[in-house]
């Protein structure tokens, strides 16, 4: 590519506009990225320089459906920058609604455990916005290794604890202990449903799919939830779309209330539930 660095991304963004929703976003993030510099001083100092000669590369593999995310390595979640890897589901924008659930919650809860943690980025933001502690699990040992570095770079590494835990198996509860909060965001996507190559092709679908309805890991944890709770602990799950009845009823049928928290696109995404009242 030649030309100055505005010549560059408009061509880049007009490239990735086929197949990308946020292609001058994208375009953004990797001119920063080739440019080591942050975003936001790419477009206020760095508009008139010589493109650098990573960057026709990076739009290579972006076009080809990389996730940006992975061609940067992190992805910005609840404010913060999380490292992020192949082995990791890249954190939503949707799923900050459990953080925002969980820091409204009336008591704030000292002892946090996410399931299936993954880059660690919704144990370690509410970590980081309250005084808590938290244990992290995941069935897989590179997720936990990209959580733990994660806690390192946050400055969390004092209250958070990651453990390999796989709530399929028999005993994964034992010695956990019990916590305030439960956070936890299951693989939930229906097996046949039809997801963009970007997702199914580079993210892990042991982090994705759930079972022919999605609903394989909501039904095997809910029966086990007690086990990790006190009277007043409160449970934090993220669904899909059109999930919210049936994973309340399963809810229900283990005697938990429940209400919903809607994402910014005004989705039913997270189901907090308590043993008690309704609150
Ligand atoms: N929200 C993710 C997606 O639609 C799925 C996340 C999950 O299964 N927990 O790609």
């Amino acid at each position: 590519m030649t030309g100055t660095i505005s010549e560059a991304l408009r061509e880049a963004a007009a490239r990735l506009s086929a197949t990308s929703d946020t292609a001058r976003l994208d375009a953004e993030l990797l001119m920063a990225h080739a440019l080591g510099v942050s975003r936001s001083d790419l477009l206020l100092r760095h508009a008139r320089h010589p493109v650098p000669p990573d960057f026709a590369g990076l739009i290579d593999r972006r076009a080809a459906r990389e996730p940006v995310a992975h061609i940067l390595g992190e992805q910005e979640f609840y404010g913060r920058p999380f490292r992020v890897t192949a082995a990791t589901l890249i954190p939503r924008g949707d799923s900050e609604v459990l953080v925002e659930a969980a820091l409204a919650l009336s008591s704030p809860p000292a002892r946090v455990l996410d399931l299936g943690t993954g880059s660690g980025a919704l144990l370690l933001s509410v970590l980081a916005e309250s005084a808590a502690e938290g244990v992290g699990t995941d069935r897989c040992t590179a997720a936990l290794e990209v959580a733990r570095e994660n806690a390192n770079r946050l400055g969390l590494e004092d209250r958070a604890r990651f453990e390999l835990r796989d709530w399929h198996e028999d005993r994964w509860v034992d010695d956990l202990g019990q916590f305030d909060l439960v956070l936890c965001n299951p693989p939930y996507v229906e097996s046949d449903a039809e997801l963009d190559s970007d997702v199914r092709d580079y993210e892990p679908a042991s982090a994705l799919f759930g079972g022919t309805d999605g609903l394989d890991d909501y039904r095997a944890l809910m029966p086990q939830l007690a086990r990790l709770l006190t009277r007043d602990s409160v449970v934090i799950f993220e669904i899909g779309a059109a999930q919210a009845d049936a994973v309340t009823a399963l809810a229900a049928a283990e005697g938990y209330a429940v209400t919903l928290r809607r994402d910014l696109a005004g989705r039913a995404r997270a189901l907090v539930m308590t043993r008690g009242i309704k609150r």
